[in-house]
């Protein structure tokens, strides 16, 4: 399985914690009908649907970008003693997977620079904390963790502050309270070669990471869109989308901007190789997988 990718003066590494099937694909995509699933089948089923169990099967990961000034995550993936009480495969899991195939990518936690979350669910922030002596503590000793301001807000105020949810408690208020958060805007550049763009829609201020040097070599999706099918179905939308409409047209526009170029389309949920180009697909699109 390849998991790293040279572009411009960057190399991009893929750092995958689980890659199995997760739910019945017709809810985690209710609009998707049984007929259009299956006239899809003969391209998605490799990889990407479990045709046994009828789940849709998904690869969990986070991407180093590797420039010449810092190494950066985008995102944190699931993490380790994390509470999930609905997913058994992520619940209080101990495994050494995400840290081993960091260590592969030639990198220690104390390598990475900066930590970007492009939304705060609980796959993408978990990796931000480690359990040490009973306490949450930040993983990545150096780094700077970027996340929205506004995707901050609505999270840790609702729907009942007083009880954040887990994956808040857990993995983003201990990095609050040690001083490593930057709340920034989703459409803050870092610096040369790192850039966010807005992409709202599957929670409010979801956003994308670009990275290259005066133009997006590569892109990072975090979760604007989830399964391969919704790239040649944009309006498909995934079950828990805080606004459909608008990551329908989130969707439509991220993969219009994107293809036919040369920028490298890295996706977090879609089965591996999960990182290839944008093409047009009848009056969709298609991932062009770089293996
Ligand atoms: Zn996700």
């Amino acid at each position: 399985m390849r998991t790293t990718y040279g572009v411009q003066d960057m190399t991009i590494h893929r750092i995958v914690e689980q890659e199995q099937g997760f739910t019945p694909m017709l809810e985690f995509l209710p609009t998707l009908s049984k007929e259009v699933l299956e006239e899809n089948l003969s391209w998605l089923a490799p990889g990407g649907y479990a045709r046994d169990t009828g789940n849709v099967v998904l690869c969990f990961q986070s991407y180093v970008v590797k420039t010449p000034h810092h190494n950066i995550l985008v995102d944190a993936c699931i993490g380790n003693n994390k509470t999930f009480p609905h997913r058994p495969t992520w619940n209080n899991k101990t495994d050494g997977n995400w840290m081993a195939a960091l260590k592969a990518a030639g990198l220690g936690v104390e390598d990475i620079d900066f930590v970007m979350c492009t939304h705060l669910h609980g796959d993408h922030v978990g990796w931000n904390t480690k359990l040490e002596n009973g306490r949450w503590v930040p993983t990545f000793p150096k780094a700077k963790y970027l996340f929205s301001k506004k995707e901050y807000e609505y999270w840790a105020s609702g729907p009942n502050p007083q009880v954040p949810m887990d994956a808040i408690r857990e993995s983003v208020l201990p990095i609050i309270e040690a001083n490593k958060a930057e709340l920034v805007t989703s459409d803050h550049a870092l610096n040369d070669h790192i850039r966010l763009i807005p992409t709202p829609g599957h929670t409010p201020d979801h956003f994308a990471v670009c990275a290259g040097k005066g133009h997006d070599q590569a892109v990072f999706t975090g979760d604007l869109i989830h399964s391969p099918i919704q790239a040649r179905y944009p309006e498909l939308i995934m079950r828990i989308d805080t606004d459909q409409a608008q990551g329908v047209r989130t969707r439509r526009a991220f993969f219009e901007k994107y293809c036919d170029t040369d920028t490298l389309c890295c996706t977090m949920h879609f089965p591996s190789p999960s990182v290839g180009y944008v093409k047009r697909w009848g009056d969709g699109f298609k991932l062009d997988y770089l293996s």
